[in-house]
């Protein structure tokens, strides 16, 4: 599998371009990227399978004091972090115990960096699981994502490993009355012969009514920033990214383009 998987369960600060200084957590394994989709545009290259290998999985009473001395060490250097992130090797949420772990993460946050926030970029196909929406709310920033307005253009950019109905992902986002941040990636192409495109105007408009719908405090709006395992792809200006964001303003939502 090409692209970049993060090899510890800790890493950074590293910068980012939407959450500043960000202190990663990876919560997968460290070999392979681990996720219920197979986004055309996926940083980590590939995945082939999105079956939970436990054995891969490091467990709390192994992960969280090799949590907590980092924070300590980053704290002791005076290190400034703007968020503590979850990213990573794939979905974070799939970890079986995320709810626990975000329970810790907090802790350890309250007591080291009390000004920092907690973010996690999810995929939002684990709010079905009661512990996994708990946890998301309990943080300060869920970003979670919603890539098409149809099931046709879902099915071809994130690529679902087992059927998912976005329905179902769109009235679980808004279980959050609004109290999150969707991340969009906008993108046009070809894929197994398929075209890519959620910039035409029927797939932004279903987009559009979901959003209406789930009524986010922040929409964050990206192209293609690094390479792509799917080469046939092309990357979104940003003035056609304006003109969607336009629309998503008139609705009284925040929203920011990268
Ligand atoms: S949801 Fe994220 S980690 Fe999973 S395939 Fe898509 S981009 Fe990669």
């Amino acid at each position: 599998m090409s692209g970049i998987l993060f090899n510890k369960i800790i890493f950074g600060p590293i910068h980012s371009r939407r959450l500043g200084n960000s202190l990663g957590i990876n919560l997968m394994p460290e070999d392979i990227k681990l996720c219920t989709f197979n986004c055309v545009y996926c940083e980590c290259g590939w995945g082939r399978t999105s079956e939970v290998q436990y054995d891969k999985l490091l467990h709390t009473d192994v992960m969280l004091p090799i949590l907590e001395q980092r924070f300590k060490e980053l704290h002791d250097k005076g290190a400034v972090i703007d968020s503590i992130t979850y990213s990573g090797n794939g979905e974070p949420t799939l970890h079986p115990e995320f709810e626990v772990i975000t329970d810790h993460i907090i802790a350890l946050r309250n007591q080291y960096f009390p000004h920092t926030i907690i973010s996690c970029l999810s995929n939002s196909t684990q709010l079905y699981r009661e512990d996994v929406l708990r946890a998301l709310k309990k943080i300060d920033n869920p970003m979670l994502k919603l890539d098409a307005g149809t099931q046709c253009m879902f099915n071809i950019i994130n690529k679902p490993f087992h059927e998912i109905d976005i329905e179902d992902i769109s009235d679980k986002l808004c279980q959050f009355d609004g109290k999150l941040t969707i991340q969009t990636l906008f993108l046009r192409g070809e894929s197994n012969g398929q075209k890519v495109d959620n910039t035409s105007e029927e797939e932004v408009s279903a987009w559009l009514q979901r959003i209406h719908k789930i009524h986010p405090h922040t929409v964050m709006l990206y192209p293609i920033d690094r390479e792509t395992p799917e080469k046939m792809l092309t990357k979104i200006d940003k003035a056609e990214l304006e003109t969607i964001a336009v629309r998503i303003r008139e609705m009284g939502i925040k929203t920011l383009i990268y």
